[in-house]
């Protein structure tokens, strides 16, 4: 890796480290999630100038008007897609991320199952985040310039979808491009007032669980 992808002082694997072990003192177990978190360098998905807050536990600006979320919610959203259905259902292969911004998120996916879909309403975040990808070597993340509010029929069924903005409720248009035992996590709310949902099938049809309040951007109609 070149130093810049590698990183030093506060931007390098020490700082990663620290981080990693302050999310599993937080609650983060799956060993998968945080070995993913250790690797996927999160400064280079920010602008340089706040490069040095990168492995600070903390929300911040990438442009226009939106954020990269913070590690915490990165580390439990995707363990909570990660976490088994059933012990006969194999983990997720194939993920639909809603709301790509920076790429961090689907970067770290893309680290632990075969392939991930991201769509993007902002067209210059969406250039930023290949570049990333392209930067890393990620060949698995495919990606969409599109409302994500519908998903991506085309790519579906997926085994699991994590949407990062919030939206008022879950759209029918994404539970019906799960597979039967699919996953899917969402910050459902507005401001002020979300939770992070996660919906699986029941014997009732797909019901959702609450997994704790979060604050997110919200999720917006139409392309930019
Ligand atoms: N997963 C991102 C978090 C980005 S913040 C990361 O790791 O950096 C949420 C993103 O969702 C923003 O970039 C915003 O533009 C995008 N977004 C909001 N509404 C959307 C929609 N309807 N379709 C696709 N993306 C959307």
């Amino acid at each position: 890796m070149s130093p810049s992808v590698q990183g030093s002082g506060l931007t390098g694997q020490r700082a990663r480290d620290r981080l990693v072990e302050r999310l599993r003192g937080e609650g983060i177990s799956d060993e998968r999630v945080l070995t993913a978190m250790r690797q996927v360098p999160r400064h280079l998905f920010i602008d340089e100038a706040l490069s040095s807050r990168a492995y600070e536990d903390t929300a911040l600006p990438i442009g226009k008007a939106q954020t990269i979320s913070q590690p915490w919610v990165v580390a439990r959203m995707t363990q909570a897609l990660l976490a088994p259905v059933h012990p006969s259902i194999p983990p997720p292969r194939r993920v639909l991320e809603i709301g790509t911004g920076s790429g961090y998120q689907a970067a770290v996916l893309s680290l632990l199952v075969d392939q991930v879909f991201t769509v993007e309403r902002i067209d210059e975040l969406l250039r930023g985040a290949r570049k990333h990808f392209r930067q890393l070597g990620l060949k698995n993340i495919t990606t969409r310039h599109a409302d994500g509010r519908a998903g991506w029929p085309e790519q579906a069924p997926f085994d699991a979808i994590i949407v990062t903005a919030a939206g008022a409720e879950v759209e029918d248009a994404l539970l019906a491009q799960l597979e039967p035992h699919g996953v899917l996590v969402a910050p459902v709310g507005t401001a002020g007032a979300q939770v992070l949902q996660r919906w699986r099938n029941t014997e009732q049809g797909w019901a959702p669980e609450e997994l704790g309040a979060v604050a997110f951007v919200p999720l917006l109609p139409g392309v930019v």
